[in-house]
């Protein structure tokens, strides 16, 4: 009987395990991916589209824009590979089946569960309504859009007040994201005329360092995003959004007002509500629990990896919600679902120490590895033929190389 193996979720875990059972797996098995979107996203050059300068925007620049971090699906894979447009609703798992919007009930002998995660607002009044997330290809076409037309607002009324942009969360995203900006706002200052100076970009961070990796990585980045006119508001947490205001609390309790023309919240992510509906608990903080073959106790024939899953490393710690962990733990997934097919032992995962790589204002980069500290424009370079070995990954050698290029040329305009 054909075997049904069915992937959820066609982000940088899903497409791995796809890619990656579609080579090992006998013909008799059926491989099925399924996503809400059309496009793969390549969420670490997300930053880059929100500040993507343009003289004139139309449509045709925002397609070409979003070409540069989402590629079609269906181009990843060959015949061997069903891919399916739809919206997963729930997982049944006592049923080994689960519920499509458009496509119904779908049954399967194994399921892996790539479903990432979603913005967490963590339940502050007024953060959802009234600030902008950095999440999907959309959010970040959406901030893009948004400072151009407001720009232009303030120039047709001739008003010249004092603008402040803030970024919520001071992780690698809210730096990432706030030291290009500043570079996006140049040139839409110059644009429409406005003066630079009247234009405060400002970090809200909660602790008392940049980015989670230490004293050094975030005394580099706190210089360089001062070198580029972005300031940081250390030990300040959200509490309330209004349309023009955001109210700050200390870990003291003092309360504080301030200011805001625009908000981008880059404070955190939850697991995918599909997921944490079905398997997550408080323990989980909403993921499907797996043990070290990545597989769920309770339902043998169910794998999950990535965002969604609560993967543990042999400390017994939950690995970090990264790309690069999300990917190695997808090719065990894809061993281990052709492992359990063929009925032969499995591996365990072993998770790597990660490389981060954070790039910080035009051609400049930290990056850490294990203790070791690096920074500058070859760590920058570094990045972006990371991003090129990526396109290697899941592109035609020519097709990947064509797609890195045009995004090099489209991300270096702004620098
Ligand atoms: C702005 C930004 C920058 C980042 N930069 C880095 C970086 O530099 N390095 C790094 O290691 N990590 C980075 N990350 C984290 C990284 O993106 C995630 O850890 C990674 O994407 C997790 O992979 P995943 O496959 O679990 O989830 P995702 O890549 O998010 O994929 C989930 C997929 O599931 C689909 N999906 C979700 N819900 C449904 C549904 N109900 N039905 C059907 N399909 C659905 C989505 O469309 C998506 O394609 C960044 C994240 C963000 C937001």
């Amino acid at each position: 009987m054909v075997k049904k193996i069915l992937i959820l979720g066609a982000g940088f875990a899903g497409i791995r395990v796809a890619k990656d059972l579609s080579r090992r797996m006998p013909a008799d098995c059926k491989i099925t991916l399924v996503d809400k979107n059309k496009g793969h996203l390549y969420t670490p050059d997300l930053y880059e589209i929100a500040s993507s300068p343009h003289q004139k925007i139309t449509e045709e620049c925002l397609v070409e824009l979003r070409e540069t971090v989402v590629t079609p699906i269906a181009s990843i894979f060959g015949s061997n590979v069903e891919v399916l447009r739809d919206e997963v609703l729930r997982i049944l798992p006592e049923s080994n089946s689960v519920e499509l919007k458009n496509a119904g009930k779908l049954s399967y002998d194994y399921l892996a569960i790539c479903l990432g995660s979603s913005t967490n607002t963590y339940n502050i009044p007024g953060l959802e309504q009234f600030s902008y997330p950095v999440k999907s290809i959309n959010d970040a076409v959406a901030i893009n859009c948004h400072l151009d037309t407001f720009f232009k607002e303030l120039w047709k009324v001739g008003k010249k007040p004092e603008i402040d942009i803030n970024v919520g969360g001071g992780g690698p995203t809210g730096v990432e994201f706030s030291a290009e900006l500043s570079f996006y706002v140049n040139f839409l200052s110059k644009k429409y005329k406005y003066p630079r100076d009247h234009v405060k970009i400002r970090i809200i961070q909660g602790g008392n360092e940049l980015i989670g990796l230490g004293r050094e990585v975030s005394m580099i980045a706190l210089n360089r995003l001062k070198a580029h006119g972005v300031d940081v508001l250390f030990g300040s947490y959200i509490s309330k959004v209004s349309a023009n205001e955001i109210e700050l609390k200390t870990k003291e309790g003092q309360v504080n007002t301030i200011k805001s023309d625009l908000l981008l919240w880059t404070g955190g992510v939850k697991v995918n509500s599909v997921v944490s509906n079905c398997f997550g608990d408080e323990k989980s903080a909403g993921a499907i629990m797996v043990n070290h073959f990545l597989q769920n106790d309770k339902y043998k024939n169910i794998f999950a990896c990535g965002d969604s899953a609560f993967v543990k490393n042999q400390k017994e710690e939950r690995v970090l919600m990264m790309a690069q962990f999300a990917y190695e733990e997808a090719k065990i997934v894809a061993k281990n679902i052709s492992a359990s097919v063929a009925g032969v032992a499995m591996s365990e995962y072993i998770p790597s120490d990660p490389v981060f790589i954070i790039p910080i204002a035009g051609k400049f980069g930290i990056i850490k590895y294990k203790e070791h500290v690096f920074s500058g424009f070859w760590c920058w370079l570094v990045r972006r033929i990371t991003d090129l070995r990526y396109c290697l990954q899941i592109l035609p050698p020519w097709q990947a190389f064509k797609k890195w290029m045009h995004g090099n040329r489209v991300f270096v305009e702004n620098d």
